[in-house]
């Protein structure tokens, strides 16, 4: 319990809130050099790169908007926060805004049309900012400075109740998103509105709003790069991690390790049957059960329907029992299907004689190898595997077997 809270808490701080805090500690205790200046436009520079070269226009945008709520102030507030000014109050309306928005829309290409309107909607609330910098309408000045709430309880802040309002919204949003699904991104967008918040709410001036900034673009750059690690080495269907991540587990293991090779049965013919969809979720279910098999083994998924469990420190004779644990387990499920993939209830042909299911089930045979004096170098475990896993098939499947071959003896 504690260990899922904490786990939970560690993919929520992530290693964008520790660069937040190494930075809150640098600007807490160090005298700030000259040089820091040159730090957003490496960061800008950086990040477009970024941004082009992996494609992510979102990271574009966070970078547009953060560069021009440093420089829009930095040019028309001054370089200490100014609470009556309404640009620097429109800023800090504008940004969690833009955070929030940011966040929720998905990636699409820069150039498209859709891109090209949001780039439009950015450079026209720059405009309107700088717009304000020489002309406020009394109703906007009047908007960006409403105090509905005793102002005694926001004397700690520059920035006035709309956009503190803002700020706590977007925050709340990206709180909830994050804890219903953990992802890299989700994370740099949080952590980048905090690191933006500080900008605008920090009282010392000179160079610390635009490290700040900075650092919420560092931290945007950062996600991306995080993610595309993530999503090289986890497989999108089921959440397990891939045939990368399994390769290079091996090669750190060193010692006895057994690995398993498992394999749907017939799974051609149950895609034939209730479709590629319904294939999906059963390959999604099984992943989830194998996640579960227990003696310290990790699922991976291989490619299409195989999957392999690594075991460190096993040898098969420990294994075994749990293989079968996890067979029998899937053998036994019932997968509900849900949603639109489950066929109608009632064929609206009587005479079809395809019963739609409600819910189906697989098997899967498995084989299994061990590390040993004869054979060490992974590849070669795994073909023993594979090897063991195609007489699992051949003795009529829903079975596991193990490769032939003594396991290295250990000395005591
Ligand atoms: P066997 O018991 O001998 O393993 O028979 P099989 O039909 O499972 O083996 P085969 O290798 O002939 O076919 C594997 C099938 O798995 C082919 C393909 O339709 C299906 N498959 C592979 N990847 C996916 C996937 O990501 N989703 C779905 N739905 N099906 C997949
Ligand atoms: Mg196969
Ligand atoms: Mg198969």
């Amino acid at each position: 319990m504690v260990q899922t809270i904490l786990k939970k808490l560690a993919s929520l701080v992530g290693l964008e809130g520790a660069l937040l805090v190494a930075m809150i500690v640098y600007v807490g205790t160090a005298a700030i050099p000259d040089s820091v200046r040159f730090f957003p436009y490496a960061v800008f520079t950086v990040g477009l790169l970024v941004s082009w070269r992996f494609r992510r226009s979102r990271l574009l945008f966070g970078l547009l908007v953060l560069a021009f709520a440093d420089r829009g102030i930095l040019l028309y507030v001054g370089d200490v926060p100014d609470p009556f000014s309404a640009v620097f109050q429109a800023v800090a309306f504008l940004v969690p805004i833009n955070i929030a928005g940011i966040t929720l829309m998905a990636e699409r290409g820069t150039f498209t049309p859709v891109g090209q309107a949001r780039l439009a909607a950015v450079l026209l609330q720059a405009s309107a900012v700088i717009l304000l910098a020489s002309w406020i309408p009394g109703w906007v000045n009047g908007g960006l400075h409403l105090s509905p709430l005793p102002d005694s309880w926001f004397v700690w802040s520059p920035i006035a109740q709309p956009a503190l309002l803002m700020f706590a919204a977007t925050f709340g949003l990206l709180i909830v998103r994050l804890v219903l699904r953990s992802n890299a991104t989700g994370r740099g967008f949080l952590w980048g509105l905090i690191a933006s918040f500080l900008a605008l709410n920090t009282l010392r001036g000179g160079p610390v709003p635009t490290i700040y900034f900075s650092t919420a673009g560092l931290i945007l750059i950062m996600s991306v790069i995080e993610a595309s690690y993530f999503m090289a080495y986890r497989d999108g269907l089921t959440g397990l991690p891939a045939r990368r991540a399994l390769n290079e587990d091996i090669l750190r293991l060193n010692g006895q390790y057994t690995i398993a090779m498992v394999d749907v049965d017939r799974f051609k013919n149950f895609n034939d049957l209730y479709g590629h969809e319904v294939g999906d979720q059963v390959l999604r279910k099984v992943a989830s059960q194998l996640e579960s098999v227990g003696g310290g083994g990790k699922a991976y998924r291989y490619g299409g329907e195989e999957f392999a469990l690594l075991f460190p420190g096993r040898d098969p004779g420990e294994v075994m029992s749990h293989l079968e644990r996890v067979r029998i387990s899937i053998e036994d499920a019932k997968f509900a299907l849900r949603g639109k993939d489950r066929p109608k209830e009632r064929p609206e042909n009587p005479n079809s004689n395809r019963k739609p299911p409600k819910k189906v089930s697989v098997t899967v045979s498995i084989g299994a190898a061990g590390r040993s004096d004869h054979r060490s170098a992974p590849s070669e475990v795994i073909s023993f595997a594979d090897r063991a896993l195609y007489q699992a098939k051949k003795a009529g499947r829903n079975k596991v077997k193990m490769a032939n071959g003594r396991p290295r003896q250990h000395t005591a």
